[in-house]
């Protein structure tokens, strides 16, 4: 198979855990005879410096042109007080906009070997495996009005949680699609005693489930679900919420099995390339001192291989690389635990390319 990857490192550690998911993937493509062509751009803190704007047109056609795109992360501390316009989290969200990412989807899967990285106790976070669905393009993030206004002649201020029926169905039923392929469980999280906006989640979450008979659907408020995500995180498959709600509850989600290194996401786009990246950020407390796990960004290239391109043995075989590479005892410094030798990203970088 021939495939044009596009790689936007961005800032920080992005650089660092890219360079890692680059090296699993022609690893992947010798073993298995496949063509990755990979091309660059910039995007972020680093982009903001070359070409002043977080989102250069460039990088969004060389997107265009590819068949997924990896990302590593943007942002960092040398940015923090510039003019809103020229803040790397901008590009993100242009980025979200422009390739119509609508789905985010977040993987939250127990490695035995962690279970001291967990904040929970073993009997609690033993067995954990299920996805956020997050709502991408919608709700209070893009609505309009969202201002600075006055009211009855003071000061205030609106924004605007918006939704069209159609991005709310669709997105269930990437749910229902993926619980369907799954544990065949549905949570769908709402504010429904609250908010007319979820209403219509609720009652569109029952239309489409009806044509899923086999799969159940489960109504959670969001509140609850805040809880029930630390009390009792295995009775969960898939749960799809909106964005806002998915933005906290994925964050809270992705403590649950240790480092924040470890956990990769999807973002689906309605029509054009996929992009994936690791969860966590551009980390700038450890950037440059090649110490950053890599595996959140191996895990993200996985994803792509089966969610883009339909390689779900390759796939298979990167996840288990990472599992044995864990086995054997290898750790980065954010999941060492009580061990006290640790490897380096270069070195986890090897050793998981060694197990493919
Ligand atoms: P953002 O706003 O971009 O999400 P953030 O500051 O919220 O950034 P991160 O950049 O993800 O979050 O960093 C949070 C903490 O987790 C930092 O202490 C960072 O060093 C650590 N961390 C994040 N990713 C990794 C990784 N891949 N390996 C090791 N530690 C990491
Ligand atoms: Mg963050």
């Amino acid at each position: 198979m021939r495939r044009k990857i596009t790689v936007l490192p961005g800032d920080g550690i992005g650089k660092e855990v890219t360079r890692g998911a680059i090296e699993i993937l022609e690893a992947v493509a010798e073993r298995y005879g496949h063509e990755f062509e990979f091309q660059y751009g910039e995007i972020g803190g680093t982009a903001i410096d070359n070409s002043g704007t977080p989102l250069p047109d460039e990088t969004i056609e060389l997107c265009k042109s590819s068949d997924a795109v990896l990302l590593g992360a943007v942002g960092g501390p040398k940015w923090d007080n510039q003019p809103s316009h020229l803040r790397p989290e901008r590009g993100l969200l242009a980025i979200r906009k422009q390739l119509n990412l609508y789905a985010n989807l977040r993987p939250i899967s127990y490695f035995s070997s962690l279970a001291e990285s967990s904040p929970l106790r073993k009997e609690i976070i033993e067995e954990v495996d299920f996805v956020i669905v997050r709502e991408l393009t919608g709700g209070l993030y893009f609505g309009k009005p969202s201002e600075r206004t006055t009211h009855e002649g003071k000061e205030a201020v609106v924004d605007t949680l918006f939704y069209q029926k159609d991005e709310i169905k669709r997105i269930i039923e990437l749910a229902f699609e993926l619980a369907s392929k799954r544990k065949k469980r549905v949570t769908s999280v709402d504010k429904a005693n609250v908010l007319e906006s979820s209403r219509l989640w609720r009652e569109t979450a029952e239309e489409v489930a009806a044509h899923y008979p086999e799969v159940e659907l489960e109504h959670m408020l969001v509140d609850n679900a805040a809880m029930q995500l630390i009390r009792n995180p295995r009775q969960f498959d898939v749960m799809v919420t909106e964005n806002m709600f998915g933005d906290i509850l994925s964050d809270e989600a992705s403590v649950l099995t240790g480092s924040l290194g470890m956990l990769p996401s999807a973002s689906l786009s309605t029509e054009g390339p996929n992009l994936f990246e690791p969860i966590h950020g551009s980390a700038p407390d450890i950037a440059g001192k090649n110490i950053a796990n890599p595996i959140a960004m191996i895990l993200s290239a996985a994803s792509m291989l089966r969610l883009s391109f339909g390689l779900e043995e390759e796939a298979e075989a990167v996840e288990k690389a990472v599992k044995d590479t864990l086995d054997s005892g290898a750790r980065t410094g954010d999941i060492a635990g009580g061990q006290t030798s640790t490897l380096t990203t270069k070195e986890m970088i090897a050793e998981i390319k060694g197990a493919i």
